[in-house]
């Protein structure tokens, strides 16, 4: 954007759309980057389907994650709590005042973490509102929760985002070993070098599943959108 274009977009609807993950292993055949550029598809479609607000570019640091796993890089509960602490001041600072924050990384570690920030800002700050979820919170898609690790539901939403990146052909079912580094600092435990698919994702997942789990929650995260932003207008 150019600066014109940005202070545009900020008079128009003053939403910041914030998409973070991970680079972490996910399977043979998804990239490392996944959870984050999962996430920013999502949100560029939140953002084109509300007819505004401004997604920022993808952020790949966070918390563990298989910190032990292959390309896996993860990061300290003190310094994610500081990263996005003073990115919602940043963005407070140049006109937010809704900002949405998709995690496509799972867990408790990551999920609490950015939950915990969120609301220790919404207290010092009630002039802003910040909202952290991980894509799939509130969604169900034929009756299941749509999130898994590279599973079923990652590998489809990701194949559909991005088929160019998705490269199935490298996918091997059953038991695989992953490639386990000795030492992993900010990690929890040692992960077991061993991982075993139980679906085969050549046969269960498929880019017109990603698009419909894609679809409701794109549909999901701008009615929360709209109804956080009436929540301001009506206070
Ligand atoms: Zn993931």
């Amino acid at each position: 954007m150019t600066p014109r274009e940005f202070l545009e977009a900020v008079e128009k609807m003053p939403v910041f759309i914030v998409p973070t993950g991970l680079l972490e292993w996910h399977g043979d055949h998804l990239p490392l980057g996944q959870d984050a550029l999962k996430a920013y598809g999502i949100c560029l479609r939140v953002a084109e389907k509300l007819g505004g607000g401004i997604v920022l570019p993808p952020n790949y640091w966070g918390r563990p994650g298989f910190s032990t796993y292959v390309g896996t890089l993860t990061f300290s509960d003190g310094l994610i709590r500081m990263l996005f602490w003073e990115l919602f001041e940043q963005l407070r600072k140049v006109g937010a005042k809704l900002i949405l924050v998709v995690t496509g990384h799972y867990g408790p570690c990551q999920v609490d973490c950015l939950k915990g920030v969120a609301d220790d800002f919404n207290r010092c700050h009630p002039d802003v509102h910040v909202t952290v979820q991980p894509e799939y919170e509130g969604v169900e898609v034929d009756g299941e929760t749509p999130a898994d690790h590279a599973g079923k539901w990652e590998t489809s939403m990701f194949w559909y985002m991005y088929p160019h990146l998705t490269v199935l052909e490298d996918f091997k079912p059953g038991r695989i070993e992953v490639y386990n580094y000795p030492d992993a600092p900010y990690n929890y435990y040692r992960e077991n070098s061993v991982w075993e698919w139980r679906e085969d994702l050549r046969t269960v997942a498929s880019r017109e599943l990603g698009r419909k789990a894609v679809d409701i929650i794109v549909d999901h995260l701008v009615e929360l959108v709209r109804r956080k932003l009436e929540e301001r207008e009506g206070r």
